[in-house]
């Protein structure tokens, strides 16, 4: 949503001068996106709203903003404790008199909290639906005249959605406690059904109902058969050293066993499930936000909290249940608005296993038989829903977009593999077959897949050299590619068993009856193209890093690093990647003109202005302090 096309070129919507004011001095942006604007509207009106906009498309601000102009007290209700610590910490590095009341607290906290209320401090209080009914907030809410309730997470009081929390239900009590006040839904995911849903569950009185694009442009989704769980995700990371990435995968086991490999090869990862303990949980969170890890690997019941701006990967190892659910994970990337990458390792065998865990869980469950059946049926119909999508072989914006209820047109979306080009099979692949394989005939059968695609390359190794394969007819004869495609090359025929291999720690690749039918061109070959460093960059990806000083933009990043670290906060509350870029684009050499880069309002230019200018400068920071 963010950065790219019409969302921020549009001015600014809503009629009230104060809005543009209080933008700018609190958060340094100049405009609101469209939706947001009409959102604010609505919001300042009285009147109920139900917005429904993709992850990242700017949510937050629309229920942020409106208690600023009128100075009025609002809540947010908001499923997870994680979820609103971390917008309160985002609030507070703007100054923004917010707070959170969750049961993580102690009693003097909460205590501490209340006064703040009652004395009119906040403009924001951020709650749990069940501490809402169960204590004597409400009492407190109503002495203090709160007029507007938002509903973050909206999709988690339906049945018909993926995520459905019973807890939620017990909100359709605050239109009778509170008939005066104006209730606004706030969802990323809901298809048509579920937004009627949550208006009516909410008793919503003729909302204005809004629903932004669910295209997020620039996320860039590709499909990947998966042959090699491990080789393909170390592959893909390659793309992403040094950045913020999170691997999805289905077991708790996995997660572990993958991020010990993913450690072995250097890379600073660690696994997160719902079977570690909270204070572990909490340690991989809190390094995660802080950077002092790149890769979380994790089962889903990772994200919900996690707010990082600047995840730059979003890595399926395994099919999600849902397209909802790949919406939602997927929606972590690139939250900043800068590209991103959202990649499905896929393999058919994965619907055979959830199918039958769907059986299972539905038939172990209490609900009555006909509930089973019905509940079965539904997860069926979401997973065929999501292996269409893995399978086909078109746009996946368009394919995305269109199963949320929004056409996308036929123009090529430049940010799929489907539109990239990406997925298709190799012109020549028959005769790149049969290079491979002569090659393999040519070294005797007697190396690896790296040597035979190094003379296929055409590279000059000592191993090369001291056997004399420089000599070979077919040394140099695939040098149009790079070492790794050729390798994956080779791989794709040994997967097709057209070619052999010798177990042991140092496999040979070997010929077989069929190589030998490849090369004598009696068997048709179809290989796909290699991915590997093929990839194209999407436009967005070359957009968000024009004009930018990268050195400049590494330094920014470290040394947010280190006031995240002395300050105790996520790394992203403090500036995200998108303002960072913008300074290291902008090289501002003036507080004034820092004021202009986006992201940069009045509490950050007082906080860091200095630091940054010195490091615009070339200057060394003096070091953070608390
Ligand atoms: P959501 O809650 O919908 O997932 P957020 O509220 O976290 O999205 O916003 C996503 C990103 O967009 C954040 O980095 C935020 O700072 C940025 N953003 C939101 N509104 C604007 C705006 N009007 N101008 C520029 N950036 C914005
Ligand atoms: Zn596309």
């Amino acid at each position: 949503m963010a950065g790219h096309g019409a969302s921020e070129t549009a001015t600014v919507g809503a009629t009230d001068p104060r809005i543009a004011e209080v933008l700018a001095k609190w958060w340094g942006f100049d405009r609101l996106r469209p939706l947001q604007a009409d959102a604010i509207q609505a919001a300042l009106d009285g009147r109920d709203s139900l917005v429904v906009m993709p992850t990242g498309g700017g949510k937050s601000l629309c229920y942020q903003l409106p208690p600023l102009v009128n100075e009025s007290t609002d809540v947010v209700i908001s499923p997870l404790v994680a979820l609103m610590k971390d917008q309160v910490d985002a609030l507070e590095a703007i100054g923004y008199p917010a707070a959170a009341l969750h049961s993580g607290m102690s009693q003097e906290e909460r205590i501490a909290i209340r006064d703040r209320l009652a004395a009119g401090e906040l403009r924001l209080l951020f709650t749990a639906p069940e501490r809402l009914v169960n204590t004597g907030l409400l009492d407190l809410l109503a002495r203090v005249g709160v007029r507007r309730f938002s509903i973050d997470e909206a999709h988690c009081i339906s049945q018909w959605g993926h995520d459905f929390r019973p807890e939620y239900r017990q909100l359709s009590l605050l239109r009778e406690r509170f008939p005066q006040a104006s209730v606004h839904a706030f969802t990323a995911t809901a298809t048509p059904r579920v937004r009627d849903d949550i208006a009516a569950q909410l008793n919503l009185r003729d909302p204005e109902v809004l629903v932004g694009t669910f295209d997020r442009p620039n996320l860039c989704y590709r499909v990947v058969p998966r042959t090699d769980r491990t080789g393909q995700t170390l592959e893909v990371l390659g793309r992403h050293r040094g950045e913020a990435s999170i691997v999805y995968c289905i077991s708790r086991k996995e997660t572990e066993s993958l991020a010990a490999r993913l450690a072995a090869e250097g890379i600073l990862a660690r696994p997160y499930h719902a079977g570690l303990d909270a204070k572990q949980r909490h340690k991989t969170q809190d390094a995660f936000a802080r950077e002092t890890i790149d890769v979380v690997v994790a089962t889903v019941a990772f994200g919900m909290g996690i707010d990082r701006s600047d995840v730059r990967l979003v890595l399926h190892t395994s099919l999600p249940k849902s397209l909802e659910a790949y919406q939602q994970e997927t929606g972590r990337a690139g939250r900043d608005g800068l590209a991103a990458e959202c990649v499905l390792l896929y393999s058919s065998a994965d619907v055979f296993s959830w199918e039958s865990l769907v059986r299972k869980s539905a038939e172990e469950s209490d609900l009555e038989p006909d509930e089973v059946v019905r509940l079965v049926a539904g997860q069926t119909e979401h997973l065929h829903a999501m292996r269409r999508y893995a399978q086909a072989a078109r746009c996946r914006h368009a394919a995305l977009s269109e199963y949320f209820g929004q056409p996308y047109g036929t123009e090529p979306c430049n940010a799929c593999d489907v539109c990239l080009g990406e997925t298709e099979s190799l012109a020549d692949s028959t005769v790149v077959a049969q290079k491979i394989i002569s090659c393999v005939a040519r070294v005797g059968e007697r190396f690896g897949v790296r040597h035979v695609a190094e003379v296929l390359r055409g590279a000059k190794t000592d191993g090369i050299q001291r056997h004399g394969h420089d000599r070979l007819s077919t040394f140099g004869l695939l040098a149009a590619f790079d070492q790794r495609a050729v390798e994956n090359l080779a791989h794709q025929l040994l997967d097709q068993g057209l070619l052999g291999r010798t177990g042991g720690d140092r496999p040979v690749v070997t010929l077989n009856e069929r190589s030998w039918e490849v090369l004598k061109g009696g068997r048709p070959v179809v290989l796909l193209e290699p991915r590997t460093g093929r990839t194209k960059a999407t436009k967005a990806d070359v957009d968000d890093w024009q004009g930018v000083d990268r050195d400049l933009f590494e330094r920014l990043r470290a040394w947010r690093r280190r006031v995240a670290d002395a300050r105790g906060k996520p790394a992203w509350t403090i500036f995200d990647d998108k303002a960072l870029r913008g300074i290291a684009r902008e090289k501002p050499a003036s507080p004034a003109a820092l004021l202009r880069v986006k992201g940069i309002g009045e509490k950050r230019l007082a906080d860091f202005g200095a630091a940054i200018l010195d490091m615009v400068a070339g200057k060394e920071p003096d070091e953070p302090t608390e």
